[in-house]
């Protein structure tokens, strides 16, 4: 068993790291507060290859592998959880559209979100009727001359405010998974409307925006892989993106982690830095082990996807338990920091604001232990 860095790993860890120290964590807690979304700072993770970590050269990507896109996404997260899920939601739809895509889709899209023309691509799955049940989507395509007519809505859809490119699902058969088909729509598509962004607890920079389909008409070559086959491309595609928010996790846990080690080493409360306190000491020793675990579990996941193993139940254990431990590190964080902790001005309360929705989207907890109760059970 290999525990070391590859060359490629490492070099891109840097990048996101330098990236992330320089440019995108001095720019979190304005961000966070202005509730605005980094595009220039998402330009920039185009520039360094870091919108399509996994994606062939030939299409503008980095093909620098999963692991090394779990890396990134680790580093992104530490600095700002606001733009890695962006970073995170782009890398899935351009690998969606690698893996499942025509020629002709390929060459139209991946190009374009690599590089940074599209700024974001969007993922939309989830209805306001159908989140983790999404199988019972309501949102209709029905063929007419040349394409098709979508009718319907979508929720919670990251980035929708700024993407050239939305991968969209839509029922274009009988009831169940089986009567889904997924579809490219451009930015600006006749009867598509985006709606007002979510006011949220936490990643107040993202943008989370409901969309809305009024007789949309997209082109024949708009539909992705088969018609009846879109459920299982979600399926896939949130096997891959449940690395990513299991990174992501694992970032926003790991500067929780730095911040409270840092200040318990400053505060003092009966003559002593707190740090020397044994109650403060097992609390950071609980964090440091739990960050290592996630951290582990995350890049196995990244590992076996990368082989081209399954991967599906070793992803949903580390998005389980990255996100629940993560919630738990910075929990602990702010009450290392007592009321101080709890005050804008430090980034411990940013980071348990944005850590929460970790164990929500990409499925939520108890969906990750369906699947994994499933694949136990036989
Ligand atoms: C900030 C944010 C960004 C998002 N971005 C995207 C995006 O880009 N694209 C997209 O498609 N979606 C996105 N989502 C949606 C997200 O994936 C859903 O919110 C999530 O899947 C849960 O669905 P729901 O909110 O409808 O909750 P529900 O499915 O209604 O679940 C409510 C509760 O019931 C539980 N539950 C449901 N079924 C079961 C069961 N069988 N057994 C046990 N418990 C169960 C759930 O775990 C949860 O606790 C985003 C959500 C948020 C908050």
């Amino acid at each position: 068993m290999n525990f070391e860095l590859t060359e490629t790993q490492t070099m891109v860890q840097q990048a996101a790291r330098d990236y992330a120290v320089r440019r995108v964590g001095p720019q979190a807690a304005e961000l966070d507060r202005d509730a605005r979304f980094p595009v220039e700072l998402v330009r920039g993770l185009a520039e360094l290859g870091l919108l399509g970590v996994n994606i062939e050269e030939k299409w503008g990507g980095a093909d620098a592998g999963v692991v090394a896109y779990a890396l990134a996404m680790m580093e992104i997260s530490r600095a700002c959880a606001s733009t890695a899920v962006s970073m995170a939601v782009t890398n899935m739809v351009a690998e969606v559209i690698q893996e499942f895509g025509s020629e002709a889709q390929r060459r139209g899209h991946i190009p374009k979100i690599t590089s940074g023309e599209h700024i974001t691509g969007s993922f939309a799955l989830s209805e306001p009727g159908a989140g983790s049940d999404a199988a019972q989507m309501r949102t209709t395509a029905k063929r007419a001359a040349g394409g098709w007519v979508i009718d319907g809505q979508k929720a919670w859809i990251t980035s929708g405010t700024h993407s050239g490119v939305f991968v969209v699902w839509a029922r274009t058969g009988g009831p169940g998974a089986k009567g889904i088909s997924c579809f490219l729509v451009d930015k600006g598509a006749d009867g598509m409307s985006i709606g007002k962004p979510e006011s949220k607890h936490g990643l107040r920079a993202s943008t989370t925006v409901p969309l809305g389909f009024d007789e949309c008409f997209v082109p024949d070559d708009a539909l992705l892989g088969d018609e009846g086959g879109g459920f299982k491309i979600a399926m896939m595609a949130l096997d891959g993106g449940r690395v990513g928010i299991g990174s992501q996790a694992v970032g926003i846990a790991s500067a929780a982690l730095d911040e409270a080690v840092a200040y318990s080493k400053e505060r003092e409360a009966f003559g002593n830095p707190i740090a020397q306190h044994q109650a403060i000491q097992w609390m950071i020793a609980d964090s440091g082990v739990e960050l290592a675990a996630a951290r582990s579990l995350v890049l196995r996941a990244a590992w076996l996807k990368e082989q081209k193993h399954l991967f599906s139940q070793e992803a949903s254990m580390a998005k389980l338990f990255a996100s629940e431990a993560a919630n738990r590190i910075c929990n602990r964080a702010v009450q290392i920091h007592g009321g101080y902790g709890y005050i804008r001005e430090f980034a411990a309360e940013r980071h348990l604001r944005d850590v929460r929705v970790t164990t929500i989207y990409e499925g939520t907890s108890e969906v990750q232990r369906i699947v994994i109760a499933r694949n136990l059970l036989g």
